[in-house]
C-alpha cells in the first residue's frame, strides 16, 4: 500500500452495508490528516477493553520521550506553540500560520519532515510570532520558562529552531555531503557532542537504550530507565503497565512483567528476556508494542526510538488469512509451473491482522502499515517473531484516497465505479494471496547447489516479488475462493476486474515517484512494470491507448490476463528454481527497468495537477473509562473526535506533570 492522496470519498465499509463517515479530515501542506477507526473495539469483552485502556494510558505517558529523542528543543517548542494556539492573539494571518506550522509539527513530531528528514520553519516573522506569544501570555497562557528566564529570552533561545533552516538542518544524516561526521550532521538528541570516532573508542553497555554525552572529554551513557534519563515518563509508563497486568492473559502478563523489569534496570539481558516473553505471547487477542524499538532515527542504527502501539486481533480478517494458509497445499498442487518445482508439504505464511487503537512516539501520528518484531536476529532465530498487518490503517489510507487519483488513470466511468466499489476488497484479498500462498510456494531445483539469492543476486527480490504477485493474479479468479467463502459468487467477476484494472494502471501511476532519470530501482516497482509490460507484449489482456494526449493502460480481457499471468509465472518459477540469472536480467531489462522520460513527464504533470498529499498523519480513537462510585473502572468507551488539534492538546495535557519533572531534573 502506498502513502496516499486527497479527498474524502465515503464508500461502503464492506460488501453488505453502507456507512458514510469521514476519513480525510483536512490537508495541511503536503500532509493529509485522516481519521482512524477501531470498529472491533466495542465487541471485545469488557476485561480486554479495560486492558486496552491501561495500555493506552501507557502509550500516552511515554509520548514525550520520543519528542525529546528526536530533537532536544522539541518539548519546549511544542509547549510554546500550544500555549499560543490555545490563546489566539486575534491577528488572523499570524494565528493561521502558527496553526499550520503546529499541525505539521505534531504530525512529524517536531520540525523535521518524516520523509526527507529536512527541517521546516515558521513562515511568519519572528516579531509577529513574539507578538502572538505576548498576547497569549496576557491571556493567561503559561510558557516553559527556565529558572529566571523571561518570555523574551525564551523566544530568543528558540528563534533559530523556529525560523532558521540552516540551524540543525536535518534530523538524521546517514551520508553527509560535506564530509561531516554522521552524528554531528544529525540534529537528533540521541548523542550530545559525540562523534563516530568517540563512539568507536568506547564499549557501550546500553547500545539500544542510552543517550551518549561527551562531558569533560569523556563519554557518558545516560540510560533510559527508572532513575535514569526519562525517569518521570518511564515511571508513568510502568505504573500504567502494572495496572494492565490483572486484566491480561498469563502470557501477556509475563511479557508486561518482563517489560517493566527492563524499564527498571535498562539492562540488555532484561531487554532480551522481554523480547522472548513478547514473542512467546502468540495467541492473546490484545497486544502491545512498547519500548525503545526501531533504530532508523539514529544515523548509526543503534539507538532505539521510543514507541507504543496498542492493538487487538481483527478476528474476521485473521480467520480469512488462516483459511488460506490451511489450503496452501491445494494451491501448491495447482501451480501453473513444472510439477518438479511444487513443494510437498507447503506451509502458508501467516500474520495476524490487527486493528490499532493508539500509536504514539515513533509509531504515530505517521504510522507503519505492517510490523515484524523483535529486531534482534538471534532472538528471531531461536524464538521466532511476530508479524502483524495493520488493517484499520490500510483501510483508512484507501478510503481517504482522492477520487481524482483513481479516475485520472482509469479509461472509463465504469472502471472508476468498479474501483470505488471493489478495489480495497480486491487488493486486500490479492495481498493475502501474495503473502500467504505466493511467498510460501515453490521449491528449488533439486540439483541447484546455491540459494536463489546467491544465484540471482540483485535480481532476486524483484523475481520473488513478481512470483508472489503472479500467484495472486493467477488464483484470484479461481472458483476455489468462492468455495472457501472468501468472495461471494455474484461479486467474483467484478472483484477480479477491479484488481486486474488497478494492476494495469499501476505502472503508469507509479512513474510519478521517479522524477529523475529513466530507470526504476525499487524492486516492487520493477516487478509491476515487468508483469504489465510482459502481458502487453505477449497477450491481448492490456492495451495502451491515448485520449487528449493522456496515456492509459486499459485492461480488456480478464481471461487473457489470467492465462498470461499463469504462463509468466511458470517462467518466473523456472528462473527462481534454477537460479537463472541471465534470464532474470533479460526479463527485467526488457520489461521492468527502463521507461520513456516523456511518458514520465506526462504522468508527473497529471498527478501534480491533482495536488496529492505525500504523507498522512492519523487522528486516533479516544478512550474514556467509566467508573463506579468507588472509582473502579467498570468499562471503557471509544469515540472519534475528528480533530487533530483537540487530540494533540489532550495528549500534551496528560503528560504535563511528568514533563515538568523531566525539565526540573536537568
Ligand atoms: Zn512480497
Amino acid at each position: 500500500m502506498s502513502i496516499s492522496r486527497t479527498g474524502a470519498t465515503p464508500v461502503p465499509t464492506n460488501a453488505d452495508e453502507t456507512v458514510e463517515r469521514t476519513y480525510l479530515l483536512e490537508r495541511v501542506g503536503e500532509a493529509a490528516v485522516v481519521q482512524l477507526y477501531a470498529d472491533g473495539f466495542e465487541a471485545l469483552p469488557v476485561n480486554q477493553r479495560i486492558l486496552i485502556w491501561h495500555l493506552y494510558e501507557a502509550a500516552i505517558a511515554g509520548r514525550d520521550i520520543f519528542y525529546d529523542q528526536r530533537y532536544a528543543h522539541n518539548l519546549d517548542m511544542r509547549d510554546v506553540l500550544e500555549a499560543i494556539l490555545t490563546h489566539p492573539s486575534g491577528d488572523g494571518d499570524t494565528d493561521a500560520e502558527i496553526r499550520r506550522y503546529t499541525k505539521l509539527f505534531w504530525i512529524n513530531t517536531g520540525p523535521y519532515n518524516n520523509l526527507t528528514a529536512r527541517k521546516f520553519v515558521l513562515q511568519c516573522t519572528p516579531e509577529q510570532f513574539a507578538a502572538a506569544a505576548h498576547a497569549a501570555a496576557a491571556n493567561g497562557a503559561t510558557f516553559p520558562l527556565r529558572k529566571g528566564e523571561s518570555l523574551e529570552a525564551l523566544l530568543d533561545r528558540l528563534k533559530p529552531m523556529f525560523f532558521d533552516e540552516t540551524v540543525d538542518p536535518s534530523v538524521t544524516t546517514k551520508t553527509p555531503t560535506d564530509g561531516r561526521d554522521i552524528l554531528q550532521a544529525s540534529a537528533n538528541n540521541l548523542y550530545a557532542g559525540v562523534t563516530m570516532k568517540d563512539v568507536e573508542a568506547i564499549q557501550e553497555q546500553y547500545p539500544l537504550n542510552s543517550r551518549l554525552v561527551k562531558k569533560n572529554g569523556s563519554i557518558a551513557e545516560e540510560v533510559y530507565r527508572v532513575g535514569g534519563l526519562y525517569d518521570a515518563q518511564i515511571r508513568d509508563v510502568v505504573r500504567h503497565l502494572t495496572s494492565a497486568i490483572p486484566y491480561a492473559t498469563e502470557p501477556t502478563a509475563q511479557a508486561l512483567r518482563a517489560l517493566i523489569q527492563w524499564y527498571r534496570t535498562g539492562e540488555e539481558r532484561d531487554r532480551r528476556a522481554y523480547d522472548v516473553a513478547w514473542v512467546a505471547d502468540k495467541s492473546s487477542a490484545v497486544d502491545t508494542i512498547n519500548g525503545f524499538i526501531e533504530v532508523y532515527l539514529d544515523a548509526r542504527g543503534m539507538k532505539g526510538a521510543w514507541e507504543a502501539l496498542v492493538y487487538y486481533v481483527n478476528a474476521t480478517k485473521t480467520t480469512a488469512i488462516r483459511k488460506l494458509a490451511a489450503e496452501a497445499q491445494w494451491f501448491e498442487n495447482r501451480m501453473p509451473w513444472d510439477p518438479q518445482y511444487c513443494k510437498e508439504n507447503v506451509q502458508g505464511v501467516t500474520a495476524n491482522v490487527i486493528d490499532v487503537v493508539i500509536e504514539t512516539g515513533d509509531a504515530g501520528p505517521v504510522t507503519p502499515i505492517g510490523i515484524n518484531l523483535p529486531n534482534e536476529q538471534e532472538v528471531r532465530e531461536q524464538y521466532g517473531s511476530k508479524s502483524v498487518s495493520i488493517s484499520n490503517v490500510n483501510d483508512a489510507y484507501d478510503r481517504s484516497m482522492d477520487e481524482g487519483f483513481r479516475s485520472e488513470f482509469a479509461w472509463s466511468d465504469e472502471e472508476v465505479a468498479r474501483a470505488r466499489r471493489w478495489q480495497a476488497f480486491a487488493h486486500e484479498l490479492a495481498t493475502d494471496l501474495h503473502e500467504v500462498i505466493g511467498h510460501a510456494s515453490g521449491r528449488m531445483h533439486p540439483e541447484l547447489g546455491s540459494s536463489p539469492q546467491t544465484a540471482l543476486k540483485e535480481q532476486y527480490s524483484a523475481i520473488e516479488e513478481s512470483r508472489a504477485d503472479l500467484v495472486a493474479l493467477y488464483f484470484l479468479p479461481d472458483p476455489k475462493l468462492v468455495a472457501m467463502g472468501l468472495i461471494r459468487a455474484e461479486d467474483h467477476d467484478d472483484v477480479v476486474r477491479a484488481e486486474y484494472e488497478n494492476y494495469a494502471r499501476t505502472p503508469l501511476a507509479q512513474l510519478r515517484r521517479i522524477r529523475e532519470g529513466t530507470m526504476i530501482e525499487e524492486d516492487h516497482m520493477r516487478n509491476r512494470q515487468m508483469i504489465v509490460h510482459w502481458l502487453m507484449a505477449n497477450t491481448n489482456a492490456i492495451e495502451k491507448r491515448t485520449r487528449e494526449q493522456k496515456t492509459y493502460y486499459v485492461m480488456l480481457d480478464p481471461q487473457a490476463f489470467r492465462e498470461g499471468a499463469g504462463r509468466l509465472l511458470a517462467e518466473v518459477q523456472r528462473i527462481k528454481s534454477n537460479g537463472d540469472y541471465a534470464a532474470a536480467q533479460a526479463l527485467f531489462d526488457t520489461y521492468g527497468i527502463h521507461f520513456d522520460s516523456a511518458l514520465r513527464d506526462e504522468i508527473v504533470a497529471r498527478v501534480d495537477k491533482l495536488k496529492l498529499p505525500s504523507y498522512t498523519g492519523f487522528v486516533q480513537p479516544k478512550l474514556e473509562p467509566l467508573r463506579d462510585a468507588d472509582g473502579t473502572i467498570t468499562d471503557v468507551r471509544i469515540s472519534y473526535p475528528p480533530d487533530l488539534t483537540t487530540q494533540m492538546l489532550e495528549y500534551s495535557e496528560a503528560t504535563r506533570r511528568s514533563r515538568e519533572q523531566f525539565r526540573a531534573s536537568h
